[in-house]
């Protein structure tokens, strides 16, 4: 089954099965996945990179999407390409010498994930090729909010064909903010946030929403989780913009399950504090929307 995303930024890892190059590894950016791998395989003509021309072919192996802009993703990209430049990733030891490439990229990867800013992103990890799956280090593993999926997955525009039913899916707009319980007003800049739990009429202002999720990490500007007001369901705040977009293709689908996921602890805090936080630390408005249009 291929998964279908919409608001597609994603970075990705391939691998090289060319027995002549074997063992090489290119990490790229993309906001349409099988698009790319085909322009690698068909060399920097099609629109390939030149470090992957006339090498292939070529594997896409491992994505990783959900950030929130081109910009957020590029970033990544760069560092996962120049770790021992990258100032947030100071901690992240060289390649040995017996350390095959591909592991490596791995090692590096684990310690992004659990870095400030990325440790806060609505991310997913998807190994696109099962035969390639590894797990990730002991004591690195990625924050439990980041679901580790397999399979294929396609970039889609906007909402084309994974809308459900507006009818079915959501009652009515409410009148009154759920958090700050002041009506929404004609000229509002935001649409409300709705709550995506079948049944469950919660609307609220984004602001006052995010700003109730971060109670209890007043220092933070992106909400990672937190709890409906109204139906009381642990809700990703990922999840909740990508409804709020449109995109329902890679919602957390059983609210039990996401629960469990949730239940321990986040432990991504000491991390970050280590880590200085200042060329791409956004707005906080940036932050809270996730904004994609830019
Ligand atoms: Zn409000
Ligand atoms: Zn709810």
């Amino acid at each position: 089954m291929v998964v279908e995303v919409c608001s597609f930024f994603g970075v990705y890892l391939l691998y090289c099965t060319n027995p002549r190059y074997q063992g090489r590894v290119y990490v790229g950016f993309t906001v349409n996945p099988e698009r790319r791998i085909g322009q690698h395989n068909a060399g920097k003509r099609r629109g390939g990179a030149w470090k992957t021309s006339g090498r292939g072919p070529w594997e896409m192996v491992l994505i990783i999407h959900g950030f929130p802009s081109d910009v957020a993703a590029l970033r990544f990209e760069w560092a996962w390409q120049h770790p021992h430049a990258s100032r947030r990733l100071t901690h992240v030891t060289r390649r040995t010498s017996r350390e095959r490439q591909f592991d490596f990229h791995l090692r590096v990867l684990a310690h992004m994930l659990r870095t400030a800013p990325w440790c806060r992103l609505p991310l997913t990890i998807r190994w696109l090729k099962q035969e390639y799956h590894k797990d990730f280090p002991p004591g690195l593993e990625p924050p439990l909010h980041m679901p580790v999926a397999f399979g294929q997955v396609r970039a889609v525009r906007g909402t084309r064909g994974v809308r459900p039913e507006p009818s079915e899916e959501l009652p009515a707009t409410p009148k009154r903010c759920s958090v700050c319980l002041k009506r929404f007003q004609e000229g509002d800049e935001d649409i409300p946030l709705r709550c995506f739990h079948s049944g469950c009429s919660m609307a609220a202002h984004i602001i006052c929403l995010a700003e109730a999720f971060l109670q209890k990490e007043p220092d933070q500007f992106l909400p990672i989780e937190g709890q409906c007001p109204s139906c009381k369901n642990l809700v990703l705040w990922g999840d909740l913009i990508r409804h709020h977009k449109g995109c329902y293709g890679d919602l957390e689908a059983d609210p039990t399950s996401s629960q469990e996921h949730w239940a321990s602890e986040l432990n991504c805090e000491e991390v970050s504090n280590k880590v200085a936080d200042s060329d791409t630390s956004p707005s906080r408005q940036w932050m809270i929307t996730l904004d994609s249009s830019s």
